[in-house]
């Protein structure tokens, strides 16, 4: 199948030409011609098989056209869960808008909300955003959904899961027409992750699912170490760092003060190294994030702020120094590397904090893992024993003690988010002072 086959507008096929991309990738296939249609849209691949120009094209085509519903309210509004992935989004989408006659505005968290408003004034036909600040703006009557056509979730299971249910609701009730066309897109969207709450924004869903969010990357290569304690973690990575081949790096922590600190030692070691969190101020986000982009540093040092959508293309590894807390997160971060056919490297440190976040993604993969040794970096730790249920003396008549001891390991394990929690650093969290508070959420 070639770009050409879907029909699209030629002033669009002149950009897609430009990108110089020689067939479409298999989620554009399914996606591009549904979507066309009219079809709302459950969409899933995987990590780097271009989910973004799925939903970019059609959304482009209907505006080229169909006739607006409104003259002021804009068409179409991406919506994705943090800003760096919104500004990437915007970034694509500008390829295609400039030059056309339609305006695209990116709306924020974290910048100047005045500026916004004479933005929103322009009235746009695109916005990209983070739910929070566009969801004030529309609060305040600074724009009207009535004319949209089309609301695209990317990462829409983050998105869903992540409280941002009432931005989400009030967007969705703002713009309750029969005309408006509504897409999910993910690498990590199945049945249970699709709740209740994401079929009220959608109308007889299409679902296309290349592959299942478990399915193996065959271009990202998974290693896993088994690892004592932090300064273990910290040997192990400085071998990593002496003996690998990386172009750039990706290290996820557990959260924003071990980024912090990470990043710190890195640096004192003589690696160059940035670090984002939610911690940062937007600019500095902002400069970090194009800093590490444009190659100007090795490592970036993060939390899963950036497990999502982020497509840096010389990133060849990627280490989680902590596993992920939330489960299908590993298949994100992992997913920064290994994009658009090129190969990636997936190393993962698993101390006893990591077991049970370790466990966790076995399960989803539905692959056992095996762990790898570094000669003279050996672990003493093989891992934690699953916790026998305590089973009752059958003798005894079923008390309410004995039923509780039953069900409290189950419950736990039906928890996918049990995990490295605390991360490596208690101790120094307390001192600075820092926020607990998971690192994933965004205005
Ligand atoms: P996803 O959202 O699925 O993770 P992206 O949309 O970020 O993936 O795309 C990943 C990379 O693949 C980007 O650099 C993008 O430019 C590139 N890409 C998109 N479509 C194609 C294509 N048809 N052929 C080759 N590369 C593509
Ligand atoms: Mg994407």
């Amino acid at each position: 199948m070639q770009f050409s086959d879907f029909g699209l507008d030629p002033r669009l096929m002149s950009t897609v030409e430009h990108l110089g991309f020689s067939a479409p990738t298999e989620i554009q296939q399914h996606a591009i011609p549904a979507a066309m249609k009219g079809h709302d849209l459950i969409a899933s691949s995987k990590t780097g098989s271009g989910k973004t120009l799925a939903f970019l094209l059609p959304a482009m085509q209907r505006l080229s056209k169909n006739r607006a519903l409104s003259k002021r309210d804009p068409r179409v509004v991406i919506l994705t869960p943090t800003r760096e992935l919104a500004k990437q989004v915007f970034t694509q989408l500008r390829m295609f808008t400039s030059g056309s006659q339609f305006k695209a505005v990116l709306i924020l968290g974290g910048e100047n909300f005045n500026d916004q408003v004479k933005v929103l004034e322009k009235d746009p036909h695109f916005i990209v955003a983070t739910p929070g600040r566009l969801a004030d703006h529309l609060k305040q009557g600074h724009f009207y959904l009535n004319g949209l056509e089309l609301l695209i979730l990317d990462e829409a299971d983050r998105m869903l899961d992540l409280g941002f249910a009432d931005e989400l609701s009030l967007i969705n009730k703002a713009a309750d027409h029969r005309k408006r066309q509504t897409l999910l897109f993910s690498a990590t969207l199945d049945h249970a992750q699709v709740n209740e709450f994401a079929l009220a924004l959608l109308n007889k869903p299409k679902r296309i699912a290349i592959d299942a969010g478990h399915t193996e990357h065959k271009d990202i290569k998974k290693r896993f170490y088994l690892c004592d304690h932090l300064d273990h973690k910290q040997q192990l990575l400085e071998h990593f760092l002496k003996e690998e081949n990386i172009q750039q790096l990706i290290i996820f922590t557990a959260t924003r003060s071990d980024t912090e600190r990470l990043s710190q030692v890195l640096n004192e070691l003589g690696h160059d190294t940035v670090a984002l969190s939610g911690e940062l101020n937007q600019s500095q986000r902002n400069q970090i994030m194009e800093s590490f982009s444009k190659g100007q540093h090795k490592i970036l040092v993060t939390t899963d702020l950036a497990s999502r959508g982020l497509d840096l293309v010389n990133v060849s590894h990627v280490i989680n120094f902590d596993m992920p807390k939330h489960t299908e997160e590993f298949v994100h971060r992992i997913g920064r590397t290994g994009r658009a056919g090129s190969s990636g490297d997936a190393i993962s440190f698993v101390g006893p904090k990591d077991w049970l976040s370790l466990k966790n993604v076995e399960g989803f993969l539905q692959q056992k893992i095996t762990f790898d040794i570094v000669d003279g970096l050996k672990a003493k730790f093989k891992g934690l024993k699953p916790k026998k249920p305590k089973v009752a003396n059958k003798a005894k008549p079923s008390t309410k003690k004995n039923v509780a001891a039953k069900a409290k390991p189950r419950k736990i394990v039906k928890k996918s988010f049990v995990g490295t929690d605390a991360g490596e650093m208690p101790v120094l969290r307390k001192k600075v002072g820092l926020q607990e508070r998971e690192d994933n959420e965004e205005t």
